[in-house]
């Protein structure tokens, strides 16, 4: 009789755990994997799949909208929410599917239903049943955060958005991060009338703020009201059925929907840790070594439930290592550094490598190129919007240490540009390499 049921007992089917357990599998090991929701995760179901597809829908509207210079005659265009939400759940319900395929095609077990620890080498399913495991990975990804005010059970968060039965005509979003910047910007260009109520000054804290600064400018331009500086304090139901948002500066704004966006900690509530003698660290995430052990030497944990790089991309690559880790006789880790992201604003912002404060703060000579043009494409709108690059570079080695830009596409062009960066090429390499005009890409090659 074996030890244990299996050799790997995986919690969560999002990125992070699928990956794990489909490459666990392929070496041979015992595996199983629990999920109480939906298979594919937050990416997959309630995040960036769905996300992205609502920002090529509402790009779409804006190219609608200055179709007119490009010769076309476009009748009354008529906006369906009704249509794009059912499109793009269908989408995801199809990629659902594949990822319980992938599983079931590499010979991992499903289990659909919620898994609680009861010791460092035992969970319970909620149907009761106990299962023993060499190894447990946690993969319970992250939770949004709802703040703490009056009327907050009236908001919605990400989870709710890509289901709301009709099209707010007014959207309020509290938050100036990734989430409340990218949906305000569907939303926007889709119709409504969206207030952006932000905390702070600041948005997207953690991006080149030379960067960023040029955003909320567009955003306005756009139609978007920017309340800066202002937090939420109640929200109240409207006689009509709409609601009512109080802010801290006086202001008061009528709505039909408030989406909170104000970050996601670690989805570890009642997994039962404690019966393995793993205590939580920051905002309840598991605390991990750099081979994504907990301190339990049979429980790994991977993804946004260690918020360490609340990205997919991220988990998916922890996951991995921590299979060829544990079964593929091949110990390795992931490294974190020259981690390429972007937000799909609109216009959208890309990063990888080091900001310019970040790098003055490292460095002793750092210089910086910079390129402020108008992307060819925006030429036919009438607010002719500017993108802008900003390139970080070692004075002493002229290596470059960043690259952050605001323009169309300009998460496609830096996923590129990080394979550069991340290979430590100099200003000098970038200069050599010859442009393909006319092109936005192009100024990267140029910048001067
Ligand atoms: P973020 O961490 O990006 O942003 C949180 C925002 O909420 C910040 O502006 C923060 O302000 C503000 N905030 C936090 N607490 C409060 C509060 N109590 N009251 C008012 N404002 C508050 O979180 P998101 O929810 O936008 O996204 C969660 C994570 O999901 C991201 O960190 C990212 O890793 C991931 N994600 C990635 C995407 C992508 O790759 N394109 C897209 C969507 C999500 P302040 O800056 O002042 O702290």
């Amino acid at each position: 009789m074996a030890e244990y049921d299996y050799d790997l007992f995986t919690i969560g089917a999002g990125s992070g755990g699928v990956r794990a357990s489909r490459i666990a599998a392929s070496y041979g090991a015992k595996v199983a994997v629990a999920e109480e929701y939906r298979f594919g995760g937050t990416c997959v179901i309630r995040g960036c799949v769905p996300k992205k597809m609502l920002v090529y829908a509402s790009i779409f509207a804006e190219q609608l909208s200055h179709a007119t210079t490009k010769g076309w005659t476009i009748g009354d265009a008529i906006f369906d929410w009704a249509t794009l939400r059912d499109f793009v759940n269908s989408d995801v319900d199809r990629l659902e599917g594949l990822y319980g395929d992938t599983l079931g095609n590499a010979g991992v077990e499903r289990f659909n239903e919620r898994a609680v620890f009861t010791g460092p080498n035992s969970v319970k399913l909620a149907s009761g049943r106990e299962i023993s495991a060499r190894y447990v990975l946690v993969a319970t990804g992250s939770w949004p955060v709802m703040p703490e005010f009056p009327g907050n059970d009236l908001c919605i968060t990400s989870n709710e958005i890509f289901h709301l039965p009709q099209q707010p005509k007014r959207l309020v979003v509290m938050g100036g991060g990734y989430i409340a910047v990218e949906f305000a910007g569907i939303f926007n260009a889709l119709g409504s009338k969206v207030t952006l109520v932000n905390r702070s000054e600041t948005i997207l804290r953690t991006y080149e703020q030379g960067v960023v600064e040029r955003l909320p400018p567009i955003m306005q331009a756009r139609g978007m009201d920017l309340q800066m500086n202002a937090q939420i304090t109640k929200v109240e139901k409207a006689d009509e059925g709409s609601l009512v948002v109080s802010l801290s500066n006086g202001a008061r704004i009528d709505a039909d929907q408030v989406l909170i966006a104000t970050g996601r900690s670690a989805n570890t509530a009642g997994l039962g840790l404690e019966a393995a003698g793993i205590s939580l660290g920051h905002n309840g995430a598991i605390p991990v070594n750099a081979y994504s052990k907990t301190s339990c030497d049979s429980i790994y944990a991977v993804g946004d439930v260690t918020d360490r790089v609340q990205l997919t991309p991220v988990a998916i690559r922890e996951g991995h290592a921590v299979a060829d880790t544990l079964f593929g006789d091949n110990p390795r880790h992931v490294d974190h550094s020259m981690i390429a992201s972007a937000v799909f604003s609109q216009p959208s912002i890309a990063a990888v490598g080091l900001t310019e404060e970040q790098a003055r703060r490292e460095f002793d000579d750092v210089k910086i190129y910079t390129s402020d043009f108008r992307p060819m494409g925006n030429i036919f709108s009438p607010r002719m919007e500017r993108g802008f690059y900003k390139m970080v570079v070692d004075g002493d080695s002229d290596r470059v240490l960043g690259i952050h830009m605001i323009g169309p596409d300009s998460a496609e062009i830096i996923q590129a540009a990080a394979v550069a960066v991340k290979a430590g090429l100099t200003k000098a390499d970038f200069d050599a390499t010859v442009a393909i005009h006319p092109t936005m890409a192009e100024e990267l090659v140029l910048l001067k």
